[in-house]
């Protein structure tokens, strides 16, 4: 048995008595989608010979962390050492070219390396700007002030979990990003209804790539692939022609997932008044027909274009106060009514999910929410009553590549389920 192989079930077996469903595969290229790797590869922590900090070898030296405190300033972390204001005016002026000294912030790490002597001569200051940098104050002369980056590493990981209430919660008991659950609801908002589809029992299985410095979580995970399996199974596949493109989701046969329209104009709204023929108006006190969906929402929610195209009206009227009319292609136009604030100008090209206003009660209404306005070939219609068209497929010229790494991330869902099936029959 080859040594990668060993530490590979060392770490699958570990992982089940841990009772973790986390499944670890490594994937240290992070801007490349399809990574051919050994599924089962378990990375050993590299354990350097000799202590070291921020890259400093503290062989001779000892040191003492802290945090920065409110209102304290670097000369007053540096003058109990000993270390003046002529001093600390040269090591401001040497940072500024990287890192101004006034973006110091309480509850921000830092650390004092002194040497490991009776002098304890303080060696260097370092102060952390962020998870991934700090900013390293040489003290002795010759002074020196330098900006240094901690690596960030990606490993691709994968995790099945069988749904038991809500999926933020689960993905966080499993040990992934609950984040993921979130991206998920985004990509299958036109597959799955969640209220209704997602049962106590259905199985989630989901290939990504986490983000970690120094062990912890650094940023936001991104999805690479996801399996539901329920009373339907659903599957969605992350590709990317080239890092500069927004990364599209697809089914196995490369159908995009999205729609060309969003659901409603709101991320979470509720509908507070349908389309309808006949209904009387709550402002206007008589029956009149309504040929929009009103969304409540509260003031200052940001309202979405449902598709790309161009911005057609951006204006006012007394009936519709604020409003914006999107042109999406020579078919269909929408409008958006009654928005305190308007975040588009005529002309301009918007996107799918792009902000164009925030939720008002400008015009006739009363209280805030978006009356959402339809047209198909010119007429107004009930979008939650039609059949919405799919956005563009796959092109035919990426489908080889497609299929290679869809296969890829299927083998690594495939592996999860298993090692899920196995870890749930091994508690019982
Ligand atoms: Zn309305």
């Amino acid at each position: 048995m080859g040594g990668k192989q060993k530490w590979a079930l060392i770490g699958l077996g570990l992982a089940a008595l841990a009772g973790a469903y986390v499944y670890v595969g490594v994937d240290v290229r992070p801007h490349e989608e399809y990574v051919p790797d050994p599924l089962a590869t378990v990375v050993e922590d590299t354990i350097p010979d000799s202590p070291s900090a921020y890259g400093i070898p503290l062989e001779g030296f000892i040191i003492e962390r802290g945090q920065v405190k409110k209102g304290q300033t670097f000369s007053d972390l540096l003058a109990p050492h000993g270390i003046g204001a002529t001093e600390v005016d040269s090591l401001v002026k040497l940072a500024a070219p990287v890192f101004d000294i006034h973006r110091m912030r309480a509850g921000h790490p830092y650390a004092l390396i002194f040497t490991d002597d009776s002098s304890r001569v303080p060696a260097f200051f370092v102060y952390e700007a962020d998870q991934v940098d700090h900013v390293i104050f040489t003290l002795r002369p010759p002074m020196d002030v330098r900006v240094d980056k901690r690596p960030v590493r990606t490993e691709r990981k994968s995790v099945s979990i069988a749904v038991t209430g809500a999926l933020w919660n689960d993905l966080e008991k499993a040990g992934a990003d609950p984040v993921l659950a979130l991206k998920l609801g985004e990509i299958f908002q036109w597959t799955l209804d969640f209220y209704k589809d997602v049962q106590p029992g259905n199985r989630f299985t989901f290939v990504y790539q986490e983000h970690t410095v120094d062990g912890e979580r650094y940023g936001q995970s991104e999805l690479l692939g996801i399996r539901f399996e329920g009373s339907t199974t659903k599957e969605a596949f992350r590709f990317t022609k080239d890092s500069t493109e927004a990364p599209t989701y697809y089914d196995a046969e490369g159908n995009s997932l999205r729609l060309a329209f969003l659901k409603a104009p709101l991320k979470f709204s509720r509908v507070s008044s349908g389309f309808t023929m006949k209904r009387f108006h709550p402002v206007q006190h008589r029956w009149k027909s309504h040929l929009g969906t009103d969304y409540a929402a509260p003031y200052g929610t940001p309202i979405l274009a449902v598709g790309d195209g161009v911005v057609e009206k951006a204006g006012y009227t007394a009936g519709n106060g604020n409003y914006v009319k999107i042109r999406h292609n020579g078919v269909y136009e929408t409008q958006y009514l009654h928005m305190r604030k308007i975040l588009v100008k005529q002309g301009q090209q918007v996107e799918q999910g792009q902000t164009i206003g925030e939720v008002g009660s400008t015009g006739l209404a009363t209280g805030p929410h978006v009356c959402f306005r339809f047209w198909k070939n010119g007429k107004q219609v009930d979008h939650r009553r039609e059949e919405l068209p799919s956005a563009a497929p796959l092109p035919q010229e990426d489908r080889f590549s497609f299929e290679m790494h869809r296969d890829h991330l299927m083998a690594q869902m495939e592996q999860a389920e298993m090692e899920a099936q196995r870890v749930s029959t091994a508690t019982f």
